[in-house]
């Protein structure tokens, strides 16, 4: 019998440490208030799959985010990914913001090893809760050497998504998270099967190493809608090494915006084309002079992952080329 995989289980809250007043309180319960010991207490099957050991490193929901939540959770999984008696790390998170930290740790982990991140859609005092599956699904996930090499991994609803391509696209269903080229493998009865690879480099193949990042650039998205004001626009800019300009359809900006989005780059400001749609690429010199302006775009990267990889990219170069081969690379 070979011996079990040691996986460490941290705890950040989010619903999947929710707890409602009764069983029918599927969407109005409070966030963020069950420890990690607690959660896998209710999964004693659990145990069987590995040697677990539970650490609560935040207690808060998602939303609450910001960088410095990022490196406090990346350096925790680097250090503990490093060590020899660890062989897999996962992260219990809200649903929110969980493709954003999973991303984060996709580009910056040095490891080879699982890290997975999992939420809830529903806390575990919920009828049809998917804390409990989602979780042990997690773990089974950490625990299959064929998880290794993979990057960050997110998993709920039985599947395994890259933390690349997953997006929480739906608010309160239990089929909430999505992969616009499909999740990367099915969990069934505590085993992983996985049917494809990520494409992108990731991890050991970035130059990001988040045991080394301590400041992050500062990094805002804009969201465009017609009636948006330049002076909206430039209040945010000025403060930002970067802007994500969440435009419609295929990038597009408001021909009002162009000239103060020139004037930005034109500053030093890396202002970059990305798409309110959810999905799709935004074409370099396509619905807008790239090249001309200034600008980059984000290939097909959804602008709050868009926002992390130009923040990564920040930390090691501010040349317009290098920046875009980033957005075409990652
Ligand atoms: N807003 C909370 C969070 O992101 C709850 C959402 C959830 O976990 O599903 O932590």
């Amino acid at each position: 019998m070979t011996a079990k995989p040691n996986i460490v289980v941290i705890g950040t809250g989010g619903t999947i440490a929710g707890q409602g007043k009764a069983a029918v309180n599927t969407s109005a319960y409070l966030c963020s208030v069950l420890g990690i010991d607690e959660i896998l207490d209710a999964i004693p099957h659990a145990f069987a799959l590995a040697n677990l050991r539970a650490e609560q490193l935040l207690q808060t929901g998602s939303e609450n985010f910001n960088n410095d939540h990022l490196l406090v959770i990346g350096k925790r999984v680097a250090e503990l990914l490093a060590r020899q008696d660890v062989d897999g790390v996962v992260v219990t998170h809200g649903t929110d913001t969980i493709e954003e930290t999973a991303y984060f740790l996709h580009l910056t982990l040095k490891s080879s090893k699982p890290a997975v991140v999992v939420g809830a859609m529903r806390p575990p005092s919920a009828m049809s809760s998917d804390a409990a599956l989602n979780l042990y699904d997690a773990l089974a996930v950490a625990a299959h050497p064929s998880s290794r090499s993979m990057g960050t991994l997110v998993v709920a609803n039985n599947e395994i998504h890259s933390a690349r391509d997953v997006v929480k696209s739906n608010s309160f269903k239990l089929e909430a998270f999505h992969s616009p080229y499909g999740a990367l493998g099915y969990v069934i009865e505590g085993e992983p099967r996985y049917y494809r690879r990520p494409a992108r480099a990731h991890t050991l193949d970035t130059p990001w190493s988040v045991e080394t990042l301590d400041v992050l650039p500062k990094v805002d998205i804009v969201y465009a809608y017609g009636a948006l004001e330049a002076q909206a626009v430039e209040s945010i800019a000025a403060n930002a090494r970067g802007l994500i300009y969440a435009g419609t359809g295929n990038g597009n900006v408001a021909r009002h915006l162009v000239d103060m989005l020139c004037n930005a780059a034109r500053r030093g400001v890396q202002v970059v084309r990305a798409s309110r749609t959810g999905a799709g690429i935004v074409l370099r010199n396509g619905a807008q002079p790239d090249d001309d302006y200034g600008w980059l775009t984000v290939d097909d990267q959804v602008p709050q992952k868009a926002r992390l990889l130009l923040t990564l990219a920040l930390t090691s170069s501010a040349d317009r080329r290098a920046l875009q081969a980033v957005f075409e690379r990652y």
